[in-house]
C-alpha cells in the first residue's frame, strides 16, 4: 500500500487506461472504402427523403449543415423542393439542464407515440460539441430504443458555428424531416444557453423538464425560459422523489401566474412525471393534444407558424447582410485600420462602426 499522501486526495487523477477500438480499425477502413459515399444529386436526396430513407435523410442533414459553397448551392435545391412537402407534423421543443433526463423522457415519450403509429424524429442540438469535442449529447449510449426503431429518426447536431447558422440549420432540418414523412419532431437543447430561445421561435409547443429541489441559482438561469414554455415537467418523480416533486410541482404553477397570460390563449401548466417508470406520459400527451384543438380552434397556431416565416425572413436577410458586409472588397480593405485605429484610442468603436457603415453603402 502507499502512503503517499497525494494518494488520497480527491482532486488526484488517475491515468487513464485507453480502451481497445470496438471496431478493428483495418477493418473500418476497408469498409470505409468499400462503401465510399458516392454524391448524391439534389433530386436523389429529393427521391430518397420522400421514400422515408433515414440514411439519405441524415446524409442531407449533413449536406445542410455544410459550408461548403458548391454543398450550399445543392442544400438549397433540395430544401426548395422539400418545402411543398413539409409543415405537417407537430414540433415540439425540449429543454433542461443537463442529467434532468431529456434523453430517458424521449426515448419514454417517443416510444409511446410510436405506440399510436406516428413516426418520430429528434433533432438534438448539442452546445458542446463544437469546443470540447467531448459533448453533452453524444459521450453516452442514449436512446438506444428509440434510435433501434425503424419509426424514428435521431440526429445529434453540434452547434458549431454562429447561433443563426444552427437555427437555421435546424429549421432545415425540420423540412427534411417533414418531407420523410415524420409526424412529430422533438428538438431537444440543453437548457444552459441561448439556443432555447432560438428553438422556442421554431416550434409549437415548448416542453420544459426540470427538477424538484434544484439550487436558486438554476432557477435563476430558468426564468427566461420558463416564460417560454407551454408545459413544464418536473421530472425523477419517484421514490423518495416524489412528494418533493410535488411540492415543486405547486411552487411552480403559483410562479407561472405571475407570467402575462401567453399570446396563444393557453395557460401553461405543470406536471409531475418519472420517465423510468413511464409515469405521467399520458397525461402530457393529454395536455399537448388539447393544446393542439385550443390553438387549432383559436387559429393561433397558423398565426404563429406565419409569424414564423416572417421572423425566418428577418433573420436571412440580417444573416446575409452581415456576410455581404464583412465579405465585402471595401470592408476587407479598412476594417484593420479601424481597429488599430480603436486600438490605440484614436476612434471610439462607434465612430469606427458609423464610418464603415458608410463605406459601405457608399460603394454598393
Ligand atoms: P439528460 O442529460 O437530460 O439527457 O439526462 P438523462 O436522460 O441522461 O438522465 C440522467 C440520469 O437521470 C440518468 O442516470 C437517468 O437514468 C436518470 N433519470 C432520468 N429520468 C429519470 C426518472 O424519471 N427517474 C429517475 N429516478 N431517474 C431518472
Amino acid at each position: 500500500m502507499n502512503n503517499n499522501k497525494n494518494d488520497k486526495s480527491a482532486l488526484r487523477v488517475n491515468k487513464g487506461v485507453e480502451q481497445p477500438s470496438m471496431v478493428n480499425p483495418s477493418l473500418a477502413t476497408g469498409i470505409k472504402n468499400r462503401f465510399k459515399k458516392e454524391s448524391l444529386s439534389a433530386d436523389q436526396y429529393f427521391n430518397g427523403i420522400r421514400q422515408g430513407d433515414r440514411a439519405v435523410l441524415s446524409r442531407a442533414i449533413t449536406l445542410i449543415e455544410s459550408t461548403r459553397p458548391e454543398d450550399k448551392q445543392k442544400a438549397g435545391i433540395l430544401i426548395n423542393k422539400c418545402l411543398p412537402y413539409s409543415g405537417n407534423s407537430f414540433r415540439i421543443g425540449i429543454t433542461g439542464v443537463p442529467g434532468v433526463g431529456k434523453s430517458t423522457f424521449i426515448e419514454s415519450y417517443g416510444l409511446s407515440l410510436i405506440k399510436q403509429k406516428k413516426k418520430i424524429a429528434v433533432l438534438a442540438i448539442d452546445p458542446s460539441s463544437s469546443r470540447t469535442k467531448g459533448s453533452i449529447l453524444g459521450d453516452k449510449t442514449r436512446m438506444e430504443k428509440l434510435s433501434t426503431n425503424s419509426n424514428a429518426f435521431i440526429r445529434p447536431s453540434s452547434s458549431a458555428g454562429t447561433l443563426g447558422g444552427v437555427a437555421r440549420n435546424t429549421r432545415e432540418s425540420i423540412i427534411l424531416c417533414e418531407a420523410a414523412g415524420f409526424d412529430i419532431i422533438l428538438i431537444e437543447t440543453v437548457g444552459v444557453g441561448q439556443s432555447e430561445t432560438a428553438v422556442a421561435q421554431m416550434v409549437d409547443f415548448f416542453l420544459l423538464l426540470m427538477l424538484a429541489g434544484g439550487g436558486d441559482e438554476l432557477q435563476g438561469i430558468k426564468r427566461g425560459i420558463m416564460e417560454m414554455a407551454d408545459l413544464i415537467v418536473i421530472n425523477k418523480a419517484d421514490g423518495d422523489n416524489l412528494n418533493k416533486a410535488n411540492l415543486a410541482k405547486r411552487e411552480y404553477q403559483n410562479a407561472l401566474h405571475l407570467f402575462p397570460a401567453s399570446e396563444s390563449g393557453w395557460y401553461p401548466k405543470v406536471v409531475t412525471a418519472s420517465s423510468i417508470e413511464g409515469t405521467g406520459l399520458s397525461e402530457i400527451q393529454n395536455l399537448i393534444d388539447k393544446y393542439l384543438s385550443l390553438t387549432t380552434e383559436n387559429n393561433y397556431f397558423d398565426h404563429h407558424r406565419k409569424q414564423q416565416l416572417i421572423s425566418i425572413m428577418k433573420e436571412t436577410i440580417s444573416d446575409a447582410l452581415i456576410n455581404r458586409f464583412f465579405n465585402s472588397k471595401t470592408i476587407k480593405a479598412k476594417i484593420k485600420d479601424f481597429e488599430n485605429k480603436i486600438l490605440k484610442g484614436e476612434i471610439s468603436p462607434y465612430e469606427a462602426a458609423d464610418k464603415l457603415l458608410e463605406m459601405y453603402e457608399n460603394n454598393l
